[in-house]
């Protein structure tokens, strides 16, 4: 066989290592993932605490396509080993005022949420639709599936095509061809938070993400979005690849630029081929030497600009909450001043909140007449020195009561069980200033201005996660597992056919 004994080693059992891992197994390599923590996952992994299930990150599951394609490749069925729920409503928004907006892909019933915002927006509903559907089109002849679009504006041809597509403008001027009413501008632009980004800051292109809620729907797997890494876990046992917990990586070796492996306390581990998922910034200054690195190096990295971050409180309480949409988002009264506060690295005086009531859809997450409530508040990230030690409990207290008013629930003598997470636990993960969605992804780090799939300042290095390209979020994040073993392979001699094809590697490259 074709690259028979080659081995890789992939650093981080995270949705990108571990998807990575799959593929250069089905390519042919020996493959060994390493992970810090006791559990796979990385930030999708499972919170189990009481009887009840949390999703530590991700709740917004988009695009199964892509992983469903990585475990086909691999001889499995996503579908059988992650059952899924198609939601409708997609999410809820819901203004301070009490006005709520129902995202949802019934087009007849989507015009009349947008018509209790403003009558004149709804008349736009469609034509908006419709322009996006074709902005995703307008990808087609370059892209191979229809999420991976945004790789290809590195491709000539696709340059061409980036006035058509306004590159320059931000979500929330795009937004404005079509709708006049900053609410309602503001219900379209949700999807920056998947980038962990302002939709006043965020490239436009990123609208093209309304398109993959509205045409390929929003999913809950059961169990919560952790099912996912836990299903590949199973796939790599079968595969007969070993996944060794609790063990972190200490350094990568390097005979000059070319990686020979990695060190942990219990040995080394050769390899022809290295894998980083690991948080891209953290990794890099905790791993590799400064000197070995021409162009990220750490001064370049301290130079980037990074997500916010996130406050956590993941709550176990007594009673259920049939009213509770399984998404809400609290929209601020002062959106706009919150983003400034995250901005400025500061946790907001009167937050925007995401809610997931997850036990609507799904009784497993909570024992029975309990529900499991995740709460999300974006922050700013640790860049400037907010002191977390101090706040996090009566920040705890202030979302509380918060809640309280944007519920009408007040939760605290419900609570069962709780886990609280700031933004130095997000660090004290690994993750470079807490910085919980990696760069930002702004036009000057987006593309091939992101550290690459095989990684351009070493050799026999290759990226996955949210911190190379594409970028943050599930789908991109497979996408770049995808991207970045279809290199491996080729680079090695593995059977790089058996990785399914990237739309995106030739932008990679
Ligand atoms: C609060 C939150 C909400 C989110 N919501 C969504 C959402 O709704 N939808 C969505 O699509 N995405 C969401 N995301 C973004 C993204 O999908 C997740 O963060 C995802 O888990 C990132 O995957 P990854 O592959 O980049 O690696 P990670 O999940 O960061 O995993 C990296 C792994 O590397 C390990 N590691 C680090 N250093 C070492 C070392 N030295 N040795 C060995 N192992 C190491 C870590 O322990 C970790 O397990 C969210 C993220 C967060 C934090």
């Amino acid at each position: 066989m074709a690259g028979r004994g080659r081995r890789v080693v992939v650093i981080g059992a995270g949705p990108g290592g571990l998807a990575a891992a799959m593929l250069a197994r089905a390519a042919g390599a020996e493959v060994t993932v390493l992970e810090r923590a006791p559990r796979v996952g990385g930030r999708t992994a499972a919170i189990e605490q009481d009887g009840f299930t949390f999703d530590t990150g991700p709740t917004f599951f988009l695009y199964p396509e892509i992983p469903r394609e990585i475990f086909a490749a691999c001889g499995f069925d996503f579908d059988a080993m992650v059952p899924m729920t198609r939601l409708d409503p997609m999410y809820r928004l819901r203004f301070e005022d009490g006005r709520t907006f129902d995202a949802t892909p019934d087009v007849a019933r989507l015009k009349a949420e947008v018509a209790r915002i403003d009558p004149e927006d709804a008349r736009n509903v469609e034509a908006y639709l419709a322009d996006n559907r074709a902005k995703f089109e307008a990808f087609r002849p370059v892209l191979q599936k229809p999420f991976l679009g945004l790789g290809a504006f590195a491709d000539v041809a696709m340059a061409k095509a980036l006035p058509h597509l306004r590159p320059w403008a931000t979500v929330d001027a795009d937004l404005k061809r079509w709708f006049r009413n900053p609410d309602t501008r503001l219900a379209f632009s949700f999807q920056s938070k998947y980038l962990g980004m302002s939709p006043f800051k965020c490239p436009s292109l990123f609208t093209i993400l309304a398109h993959i809620e509205y045409g390929h729907g929003v999913w809950h797997p059961m169990g919560g979005c952790n099912a996912i890494p836990r299903a590949m876990a199973e796939c790599l046992a079968r595969m007969g690849v070993e996944v060794r917990l609790s063990e972190p990586v200490e350094a990568m070796t390097f005979d000059g630029r070319r990686a020979t492996g990695v060190r942990t306390a219990k040995g080394s581990y050769g390899a022809d081929a290295v894998v980083v998922n690991a948080d891209f910034a953290h990794a890099m200054r905790s791993l590799v030497p400064d000197a070995l690195r021409r162009r990220w190096t750490d001064a370049k990295i301290d130079s980037k600009s990074y997500s916010c971050s996130t406050f956590m409180l993941y709550l176990g309480v007594e009673g259920t909450f049939p009213e509770m949409a399984h998404h809400t988002i609290h929209l601020s009264r002062d959106y706009e001043r919150n983003i400034r506060e995250i901005e400025a690295g500061q946790a907001p005086f009167e937050p925007s909140i995401y809610v997931q009531n997850g036990s609507v859809t799904d009784p497993s997450l909570a024992p029975p007449g309990h529900s499991a409530l995740y709460v999300l508040v974006p922050v700013g990230n640790l860049a400037t020195g907010t002191d977390w030690r101090a706040i996090a409990a009566p920040y705890r207290e202030a979302v509380l009561d918060r809640l309280k008013v944007l519920t009408g629930h007040d939760l605290r003598p419900l609570i069962r069980t709780e886990r609280m997470v700031a933004p130095p636990d997000w660090r004290d993960m690994g993750i470079h200033h807490g910085a919980t969605f990696n760069l930002a992804h702004n036009l000057g780090q987006m593309l091939h201005l992101r550290p690459r799939n095989r990684f351009e300042d070493l050799d026999g290095v290759y990226l996955t996660g949210g911190g190379t390209h594409p970028g943050s979020g599930l789908p991109t994040i497979f996408e770049s597992a995808r991207i970045a073993t279809k290199l491996l392979a080729k680079d090695l001699g593995l059977d790089a056919g058996r990785v399914p094809e990237s739309a995106m590697a030739e932008a990679a490259e």
